[in-house]
């Protein structure tokens, strides 16, 4: 960048997003010695750790098993506090990693990109943020995030509100003071199932809107303690070994059995050990067959239902907050300290909007059919326009006319979420078909890890062009449409199929077939020199030395 204008910078790889996975991408381009720049929109670095700070954010994964495994020193020099860290820690953590190695001076913050163009002749990207700044790259690495556009609920008047309105996801970074207030929640998802415990002692009151009730089950957070910490550094080959093949990305011990090999009453006994079990275990160390077997999972769900009615003391509340239709782990679970408890507090109501939707939100407050409501405070826990939403939203125009908004806007089509074809030298790790529905950072680092190699190849064996054919993405692609409706979640009710946007098709959008499949499907790609045809050489333009790079 050094002697070069401010507007005009070439560079080898330009990073688009400065989260989880776009701190990993420069760090391992610049590794391998490419020059490389980082492009962000939010005034500084973590992404959904950046921008989701509302009270009580925190992890579900294990903050080990969450965080980058690349290095030794680093793993065993980041003490982290608890087992499901805090959305301060995180993003702490993010900061250090990116200090640690030397990696701000490449970021630039603040600076969204509006548009990502490819010109062909020179075989570069030219990519133009919202303030006028262009930089031309060879490659470019979209790391922007499946959960970073907030969805805001289709409502009339959202606009008309007078007091503070959030939404998580765009959490304002002055503390919102909620003493004493009158405070609405829309959405009882993940975020807004955290946010409920942490500010239902403080507030006058708080009336939790629900669309559809979600099967919400204990984190069971704990400390690290010394000997927790000690047995992590000892273990830190062995934790990455499993980390690194661990269909789920998780730790968690595999239940070893399937439904079928316990009686009822032994059943039972399981369902109360997974209930006590961490996080994301109550998926990942429960029966083999639970995402499977429907009668095993209605039976989970009615041991489930049993706890609501036990903890809720309002009968008519517990019921409202049991799912009638859905399977556990249909739609994402939250894991989650005191939710339902929460509900045992006078000053919370739960209000069902299958009973009574809202009509309109006006100057005052939330109108639905059974009357208005007056609030200080209104929080949109609506979610995200998941998987596409940031990727359609920043201008990207491939090659031969191909316009990503027009071209996904039946759904995303791509090569092992992270690359399409008319999309030469564009990467998007952990876009759409990027996760599977495990620890999301194990997806995505298998991603990155591939795309930094496949650029030291291209460089090492006089490539500069990278293109799945087409053939490659209707393989792929015909890999998530057959194996889609063999997973767990809903069309109906997740956001992994886009349910909770309005008018969003309803494609399946994590990779079903896991890293089993993403890995095949890598390795045999990568098994000719020319990677099946994907790779090709340089224009004659760039061959004859007429754009220079670094
Ligand atoms: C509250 C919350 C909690 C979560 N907890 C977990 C968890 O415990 N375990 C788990 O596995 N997953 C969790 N997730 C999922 C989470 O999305 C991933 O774990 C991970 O953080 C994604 O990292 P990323 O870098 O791909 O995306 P992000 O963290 O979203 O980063 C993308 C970045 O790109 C930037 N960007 C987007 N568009 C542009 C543009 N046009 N120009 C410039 N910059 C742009 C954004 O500003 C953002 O900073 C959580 C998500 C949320 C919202």
């Amino acid at each position: 960048m050094a002697g070069q204008s401010a507007s005009q910078a070439d560079v080898e790889v330009l990073v688009i997003g400065a989260g989880l996975v776009g701190i990993y991408a420069l760090y391992r381009v610049l590794d391998a010695g490419f020059s490389a720049q980082t492009l962000e929109a939010g005034e500084g670095v973590g992404g959904v750790w950046y921008w989701n700070r509302y009270p009580a954010a925190r992890f579900d994964s294990e903050s080990y098993t969450y965080a980058y495994l690349f290095s030794r020193e680093l793993f065993n020099t980041w003490r982290w506090k608890e087992e499901f860290a805090t959305q301060p820690e995180v993003e702490a953590y993010l900061n250090f990693v990116v200090d640690r190695f030397g990696l701000r001076p490449c970021i630039r913050t603040g600076q969204r990109v509006s548009s990502a163009v490819r010109d062909e002749t020179r075989n570069v990207w030219v990519v133009t943020t919202e303030s006028g700044l262009v930089v031309r790259a060879r490659w470019v690495i979209a790391a922007t995030g499946g959960l970073s556009v907030p969805h805001y609920p289709e409502i009339d008047g959202l606009d008309a509100f007078r007091g503070q309105a959030h939404h998580t996801g765009a959490w304002p970074h002055t503390p919102v003071e909620f003493a004493g207030k009158r405070v609405a929640i829309i959405g009882n998802g993940p975020s807004g199932a955290q946010l409920l415990p942490a500010i239902a002692g403080t507030v006058a009151a708080v009336d939790v809107y629900q669309r559809s009730p979600t099967w919400t089950t204990p984190l069971n957070n704990a400390p690290i303690t010394d000997e927790r910490q000690a047995w992590l550094t000892a273990n830190f080959d062995d934790i990455v070994k499993t980390l690194s093949t661990a269909p789920s990305g998780f730790l968690h011990e595999p239940a070893g059995k399937f439904s079928t090999a316990d009686t009822p009453e032994e059943r039972q006994a399981f369902y109360e050990k997974i209930w006590r079990s961490p996080g994301f275990a109550k998926l990942s160390s429960n029966y083999y067959d639970m995402t499977t077997n429907r009668e095993v999972n209605l039976e989970f769900c009615e041991f489930l239902a049993g706890k609501i009615r036990s903890i809720v003391t309002d009968p008519l509340t517990a019921e409202r907050l049991i799912p009638q239709d859905q399977l556990f782990g249909a739609k994402r679970p939250p894991f989650v300290t005191g939710y339902y408890e929460s509900f045992n507090k006078p000053n919370v109501s739960l209000i069902s909007l299958r009973e009574t939707p809202i009509v309109r939100v006006d100057a005052t407050g939330i109108e639905t059919t059974a009357g208005h409501r007056d609030y200080d405070i209104i929080v949109y826990a609506t979610g995200f326009d998941f998987g596409t939403g940031a990727l359609t939203r920043m201008g990207v125009k491939g090659r031969a006319g191909l316009d990503l908004s027009v071209d996904w806007a039946d759904g995303p089509a791509d090569f092992g979420g992270f690359s399409a074809h008319l999309l030469p030298n564009f990467f998007f790790p952990g876009g759409p078909h990027g996760a599977g529905g495990g620890n999301y950072p194990r997806y995505s680092q298998d991603q990155v890890d591939w795309i930094t190699g496949t650029l030291a190849y291209a460089r090492d064996h006089g490539f500069d062009t990278f293109e799945p054919t087409r053939a490659q993405q209707e393989q792929w692609m015909t890999m998530i449409e057959t194996l889609a409706p063999r997973s767990i979640f809903s069309p109906k009710h997740s956001h992994y199929y886009g349910a909770n946007v309005q008018g969003k098709p309803r494609k399946f959008l994590l990779n079903p077939g896991g890293r089993g499949k993403l890995h095949e499907m890598l390795n045999s790609m990568s098994s000719t020199e020319d990677y099946g045809g994907a790779f090709s050489r340089a224009t004659a333009d760039v061959a004859a030395g007429n754009l220079s790079l670094g």
